[in-house]
């Protein structure tokens, strides 16, 4: 077997690459490519708390890979999948949407696309999103934008791929590896035997696109008169009457049989089936895309994504009984995303940088191994991202601080210091911390090394891990020296530390007394932090709650920004915009998290202007019941 030398993989933070399949039939045709799985006695390698996927794991070609197959088919259950999947495999770089999609039969250069030929996402838009906004479409611009651009990992691939030679050179991997794949299946005893093999260009047939899939002699009940009957989805074209002398004529047919091919463009993501001609042929002209699919919308934004799938219809709704595509276009699919596997340049685990440590001395090798092994997370993009989920950074929100008495204090202590800030949810401590970071690392002078505990992501909740990572970062740091004078470390969320606190407490509440390091360290207002904490003696607790004054302040201006950014969305004139500001502010209570939820409820797609006041009011001024608002809002 392939491969066999490696090791297992140790743990789930050793898979980079995953592969999502909707239907079971495209999750079969994967799996005929796996060379080794790692399940076969059991799961080795569990799942996160709360993740309700189900994995396979196992090697294709050196590549350790996860597959997850969705529960069941469009964007919702994608995205979910796609959240939990992240909170049980960190370090995927790649995941791999695979399985079959409608194609559109001609590419814009008129080139042909026949059936089993393969799509590959260099983009996705939802081209159905624009009739949840009043009937007006948003621009195109604003489509790709909510749906961002794939990572530099993908774009780097897809740029290759698009070159003639990295085209053909795919193409030919893959067309080996779709004969491995029905070579696979033909030996394999299964209890339905399942045939991959391309069904014969008679099979292809591809109507003129006006050319309704619907009861074509309509007497007596003329139920298709004037749109297809619900029936005649389920009934075949043998069965309906659809008739030859429609059928379009392609050149390749002519030409070539099994020989597929693989194009690089733009999919269409949306909630439904599409089942028309002329209005495939018309989305598609308008955003330029070359296929339809239903997963692709969900999972984009949470992962670094690339959608590789086989056209199996026409999406206009004709289809045989006899000449089922989903198979041959479920294995050409997946033999195109092991070649693009291939492919994939594997990133290793990062090298701690070469520093001279003391006298000319560097770290020897072992030294480095067991550097490596305390990576735990790159802390600066964990900044990003948490500042990314919020709606970014508002500087006029957290400056209220850096004039603060405490802060102050702490700053001109010159032997150390533990400035512990403190506050209930919602009250934006982890943005001030961010915020903090920023300020601190612009004065130049101080060096700083922080950590975002979070309780959700076993790699950010423990006590080893945020010592690790601490440790980690200093020993990156090429001015090391044991003197610590001018150092920083700040850690925010202790109470989201949720292996071992007490010990991290216990380092916490000791260090600051122990070098002229300085401290800023985070949590909500819990007796057990507080009594731990008040132990040090170089402590300077600063609550939020003592601070009303100017929370509440910074969380107008937060209220005034977001107010601006729902104005310009739904076209809100200045006397609904006032109304919407003085509501929020009127009952924010100086919690932040309050009006980021409430703004997301009043900016969702199908919310009109004159529903807004109706809504907002209905919504408590706590915290706590408006999450049971929430909760009951979405059961009902
Ligand atoms: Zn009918
Ligand atoms: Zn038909």
């Amino acid at each position: 077997m392939a491969n066999s030398s490696l090791p297992p993989p140790n743990s789930r933070d050793d898979f980079e690459i995953a592969i999502i399949c909707a239907l079971a039939i495209e999750y079969d045709a994967v799996t005929l490519l796996i060379d080794q799985f790692w399940d076969e006695d059991g799961d080795k390698y569990g799942r996160a708390i709360n993740d309700p996927n189900t994995y396979t794991t196992g090697r294709m070609r050196g590549f350790d890979i996860v597959l997850v197959l969705l529960p069941e088919k469009g964007k919702v259950s994608a995205a979910s999948a796609a959240s939990s999947f992240r909170s049980s495999f960190h370090r995927i770089t790649l995941a791999l949407l695979v399985g079959t999609c409608g194609g559109v039969p001609y590419t814009k250069d008129n080139e042909e696309i026949l059936l089993g030929d393969v799509i590959i996402s260099k983009t996705v838009i939802q081209y159905d999103l624009g009739r949840q906004y009043n009937g007006q479409f948003l621009t195109e611009e604003t489509l790709e934008e909510r749906l961002g651009k794939p990572g530099t990992n993908v774009r780097s691939i897809l740029t290759v791929m698009e070159t003639n030679h990295g085209r053909e050179r795919l193409e030919t991997r893959a067309a080996v590896l779709l004969e491995q794949l029905q070579r696979h299946a033909s030996q394999k005893k299964m209890r339905k035997p399942v045939k991959y093999e391309y069904l014969g260009v008679l099979n292809d047939r591809l109507f003129q696109s006006s050319y309704l899939h619907r009861h074509q002699v309509l007497l007596p009940y003329r139920c298709c008169e004037e749109v297809p009957c619900h029936s005649s989805h389920t009934l075949s074209c043998a069965e309906l009457g659809c008739e030859d002398e429609h059928l379009v004529q392609r050149q390749r047919l002519k030409e070539q049989a099994q020989e597929f091919r693989i194009f690089i463009g733009r999919f269409g993501s949306g909630d439904t089936v599409l089942r028309s001609g002329t209005y495939r042929d018309r989305i598609a002209q308008r955003h330029g895309l070359l296929a339809f699919e239903m997963e692709g919308a969900g999972i984009w934004d949470g992962l670094p994504c690339i959608i590789v799938k086989g056209v199996s219809n026409y999406a206009d709704g004709h289809w045989d009984a006899d000449s089922n595509w989903q198979h041959f276009a479920a294995a050409t699919a997946a033999a195109t995303a092991r070649a693009l596997i291939e492919r994939y340049p594997k990133t290793d685990r990062p090298y701690p940088p070469l520093v001279v440590i003391k006298d000319g001395k560097r770290r020897t090798k072992e030294e480095d191994e067991c550097l490596r092994d305390m990576h735990i997370t790159d802390p600066s993009l964990d900044k990003k991202r948490i500042e990314d989920t919020n709606g970014g950074l508002l500087r006029d929100s957290y400056i209220w601080i850096l004039t603060n008495a405490e802060f102050i204090q702490w700053r001109e202590n010159a032997d150390g210091g533990l400035l512990w800030i403190k506050g209930d949810p919602g009250k934006g401590k982890t943005m001030l911390l961010c915020g903090l970071i920023n300020e601190l690392q612009a004065k130049g002078a101080t060096r700083l090394y922080y950590f975002f505990c979070q309780a959700s992501d076993s790699r950010l909740n423990s006590a080893t891990k945020v010592l690790c990572s601490l440790v980690y970062s200093i020993a990156c740091d090429d001015e090391l020296a044991l003197d610590l004078k001018d150092k920083v470390f700040i850690v925010d969320g202790l109470d989201e530390c949720v292996s071992d606190l007490p010990l991290l407490l216990d380092f916490i509440s000791r260090a600051p007394g122990l070098s002229e390091a300085k401290w800023i360290v985070s949590s909500r207002n819990w007796p057990s932090i507080e009594e731990k904490l008040n132990t040090s003696s170089k402590k300077l607790p600063l609550s939020l709650e003592l601070n009303e004054q100017s929370i509440s302040e910074a969380v107008h201006v937060y209220i005034k920004h977001k107010v601006n950014q729902l104005a310009t969305l739904k076209k809100l004139d200045e006397k609904s915009r006032d109304a919407v500001e003085s509501h929020l502010s009127a009952n924010a209570n100086g919690t932040f998290l309050w009006v980021a939820l409430v703004y997301k409820e009043l900016f969702k797609g199908g919310v009109k202007k004159r529903h807004l006041r109706d809504l907002m009011t209905a919504f408590p001024p706590d915290l706590g019941p408006l999450y049971m608002h929430l909760r009951k809002w979405t059961c009902s």
